[in-house]
């Protein structure tokens, strides 16, 4: 690499793998790292994902029913 003077085109420093690339060759991250094409990458769309609501209600609810004691002494006629 030839530190040869081009204008508008200075150096910068790869925030990914630290080489000297020039500004041309580098490009933002959507993460606001600058970084060197070879190490530019989109941002993953898993990180887009969003969590859908999970109705939890019951269909069709019924009150529950009065307990059902049996009185003592129990008989056969209770059975
Ligand atoms: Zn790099």
């Amino acid at each position: 690499m030839t530190d040869l003077y081009r204008p508008g085109d200075h150096y910068k420093i790869c925030d990914v793998c630290g080489f000297k690339v020039r500004a041309s060759e580098t490009k933002k991250r959507w993460d606001g790292m600058i970084v060197c094409l070879p190490d530019w990458e989109p941002r993953h769309p898993q990180d887009f994902v969003r969590g859908k609501v999970d109705k939890q209600t019951v269909t069709d609810p019924r009150p529950e029913p009065e307990d059902v004691f049996v009185t003592t002494p129990v008989t056969a006629d209770d059975l």
